[in-house]
């Protein structure tokens, strides 16, 4: 009868951890869609009035340079700010829909080479003090099928990081090459490098390897540039690989599916989420 007793109280003590466990689950579950609710209206918030801003400032800016007065740099230090603000921005605006599913590609075929090209030069002409920035293409461009807009982002995520992670005037080099099924794109740069322990950790959410200097004029960021980076990677089919030795620097491969003979040129993929 001891035994049995024993063996009751231990069903109910399981049962009752049991309850505890789903109540916390429930709980944890609500705060993370609060979370991503918040996450989602806030930057959807900040977006509009940060946009009339910026353009407000180009437009001052254009003024100004006909008049050549001297608070073009003082408006020059304000649009770089808005450009940082607007990158924090549209992280969040990304984890949101990667986390609600809203987050489709639209892909078309296009040159990869004359693309990662006008990436560059939109980058270089946005950052001020100009990056240097050396390429190695394939002499013969070829074609893929991207979406522009999210590609687009991850390329120039890492440019940013090349940047942000070195030294002033530290040279960055974007290599492309051509394999059989693939196509592989990396960013090389000679900054800070990442202690191989922290490599493991740095393509997850809000994960920044402590005690990290960013180059004077960067944003600090949020940790989410490498996690939806390797996200639309994946989604194209692709993954994201890093090499990177403390001290030298790092280089960043995007390694990206090239078409199969029977794709056709123009396919939008919808999320599978
Ligand atoms: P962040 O907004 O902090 O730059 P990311 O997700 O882009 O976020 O990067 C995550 C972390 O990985 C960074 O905080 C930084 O510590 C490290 N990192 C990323 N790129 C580089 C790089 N090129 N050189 C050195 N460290 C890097």
């Amino acid at each position: 009868r001891q035994v049995y007793a024993q063996q009751q109280a231990l069903e109910q003590h399981a049962r009752s951890l049991e309850l505890t466990v789903l109540e916390r689950t429930r709980e944890l579950v609500e705060a993370n869609a609060v979370k991503d609710e918040f996450i989602s209206i806030a930057s959807h918030e900040l977006k509009t009035p940060l946009s009339s801003l910026k353009g407000m400032a180009q437009l001052l800016h254009r003024r100004l340079l006909r008049s050549s007065s001297p608070e073009v740099a003082s408006l020059v230090s304000m649009e770089n700010s808005i450009r940082r603000i607007e990158v924090l921005v549209n992280d969040l605006l990304n984890i949101s829909s990667l986390e609600t599913g809203l987050f489709d590609l639209r892909c078309q075929r296009r040159h990869v080479a004359e693309l990662t090209q006008c990436l560059i030069d939109e980058y270089v002409s946005g950052t001020n003090p100009q990056p240097v920035i050396h390429t190695h293409f394939p002499e013969e461009d070829f074609e893929a099928e991207i979406d522009v807009e999210r590609l687009g982002q991850v390329v120039i995520n890492l440019l940013s990081n090349a940047r942000k992670y070195s030294v002033t005037g530290s040279p960055i080099k974007v290599t492309l090459t051509k394999q059989e099924q693939t196509y592989t794109l990396s960013v090389s740069d000679k900054g800070s490098g990442i202690p191989p322990e922290m490599l493991p950790f740095i393509f997850e959410r809000f994960y920044r390897v402590p005690g990290i200097e960013v180059q004077t004029g960067s944003s600090v960021g949020f940790g989410l540039g490498l996690y939806i980076s390797r996200q639309i990677v994946e989604r194209h089919g692709g993954r994201i690989e890093v090499e990177s030795t403390p001290g030298k620097g790092s280089t960043f491969s995007l390694v990206l599916p090239l078409p199969s003979a029977s794709t056709s040129s123009d396919t939008s993929v919808e999320d599978a989420s």
